[in-house]
């Protein structure tokens, strides 16, 4: 009788699910017309990490008005809704970001940004060059379907808008950690997380890498204090951009020379230098930045010893003093994707795409994400947003990067059908 019982249960809640995911092919086209107009407006507009004031109320008033109980200023700038479905069910969270970055727009679109603002004491342009445009407007469309359908829902749902996934301005706190830090899962209690990130890959195709997704991420900064001097009398000082330079050859060598990747890929790239103001003046400090990327804490460890050595090297043959610092910033950890959790939403995942889906390998990028999937079972995907048909396209950060609007049915219907599939 027991299993009769499973047996009906089961039953009525995939009849449930399939009437739901009816309802959303019929609606789906009103629907993704409103997410689609919201991503313009959003794109237009972008703000950077930890500054989205702008689009948090946007979403604030969206949730509002489709009767969820909202919390703002979470995080600074966060957007938390609640939809507590009518049915007895688990409790569920979907994330999407919603900052930009100091990139200017290039893609000629017609909904361009043209928004100017200060980063690290430059003027900059601001762009979602990262798409997160897309997932915030994703989610709003995910709110809405099922806030319209909150009679058929069993159990409830957490959606977070979340700041600063690009991390926050140095010297202030920010994105998933500080979240979690204010309380964001005692209070919600979610068992599960799902998100989602579009990039450049072939039009409207999932794919998620089992296990260690996404790279941890550290930004690291050095410092190298010379002794000023006139550029036509370099002897007498000593020369910070010399030191510098040498840094930048040996600090190549770590990955290629010093450390056993075999087992675990791993990246160190520089990606800023500072110095100097002017052709005839050898400036007292030069300084550069970068960042490690690895799966393995202990080869994290390795690579942070490495660099201090070259560092130190460096003092001793140069005569410059250099201070060496790690998880400028903050400190991203490897995004993990629940092993069980990701085997249980494949035919999910498949049927949402109408078999575009596939498994990935890991990739060096990071994610604050990582965050969240430490704390519960996460699932993190990825939905290709080319042009259709079209293979290389440029990729996210990229000043070229667009988002095929019309892949983004494909996103919302996967976060949609894991939820109610969950
Ligand atoms: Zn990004
Ligand atoms: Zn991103």
């Amino acid at each position: 009788m027991k299993k009769l019982i499973t047996f009906l249960f089961l039953f009525f809640s995939v009849t449930a699910q399939s009437d739901l995911k009816k309802d959303l092919d019929n609606q789906l086209e009103p629907l993704m017309k409103k997410v689609i107009e919201w991503r313009h407006d959003i794109h237009q507009y972008p703000e950077l990490s930890n500054r989205e004031f702008r689009t948090s109320k946007k979403v604030a008033e969206h949730l509002t008005s489709i009767g969820l109980e909202v919390e703002t200023e979470v995080a600074h700038t966060g957007v938390v809704g609640l939809l507590k479905g009518s049915l007895p069910g688990p409790i569920v969270a979907i994330r999407a970001d919603m900052d930009a970055l100091p990139v200017i727009e290039k893609t000629g679109l017609s909904y361009a940004s043209q928004v100017k603002t200060t980063y690290l004491g430059n003027e900059v342009g601001v762009m979602h060059a990262c798409g997160h445009d897309a997932h915030v407007a994703i989610l709003m469309g995910v709110a809405e379907f099922f806030a319209q359908h909150k009679e058929q829902i069993k159990g409830s749902i957490v959606f977070i808008f979340q700041p600063a996934e690009e991390g926050p301005p140095e010297g202030e706190n920010g994105g998933a950690k500080m979240m979690l830090e204010e309380g964001l899962f005692e209070k919600y209690k979610p068992e599960v997380i799902f998100g989602l990130h579009v990039s450049n890959g072939p039009h409207g195709y999932i794919g998620f890498a089992p296990g260690p997704a996404m790279a941890a991420a550290s930004a690291w900064r050095v410092t190298i204090n010379g002794v000023q001097s006139h550029g036509s009398r370099p002897w007498e000082g000593i020369d910070p951009i010399m030191t510098a330079s040498q840094f930048i050859n040996q600090v190549n060598t770590v990955v290629s020379r010093r450390i056993n990747i075999v087992d675990n890929p791993a990246v160190v790239s520089v990606g800023m230098i500072e110095a100097g103001t002017r052709n005839n003046i050898i400036p007292e400090t030069a300084s550069l930045m970068g960042t490690i990327r690895t799966f393995d804490p202990k080869l994290r460890k390795e690579i942070y010893s490495e660099i201090k050595q070259i560092a130190s090297g460096l003092e001793i043959s140069s005569g410059t003093k250099i201070n060496v610092e790690f998880d400028v910033g903050g400190f991203y950890p490897v995004t993990f994707n629940n092993i069980e959790l990701g085997e249980r939403m494949i035919p999910t995942l498949k049927e949402a795409s109408d078999g575009r889906f596939g498994l990935i390998t890991k990739r060096t990028g990071a994610e604050d994400f990582s965050y969240f999937s430490q704390e519960i079972p996460g699932l993190y995907i990825f939905l290709g947003v080319n042009d259709p048909g079209v293979m290389e396209q440029p990729g996210n950060h990229s000043p070229y990067f667009t988002v095929n609007d019309d892949a983004l049915d494909e996103g919302l219907k996967a976060l949609i059908y894991m939820a109610l599939d969950y």
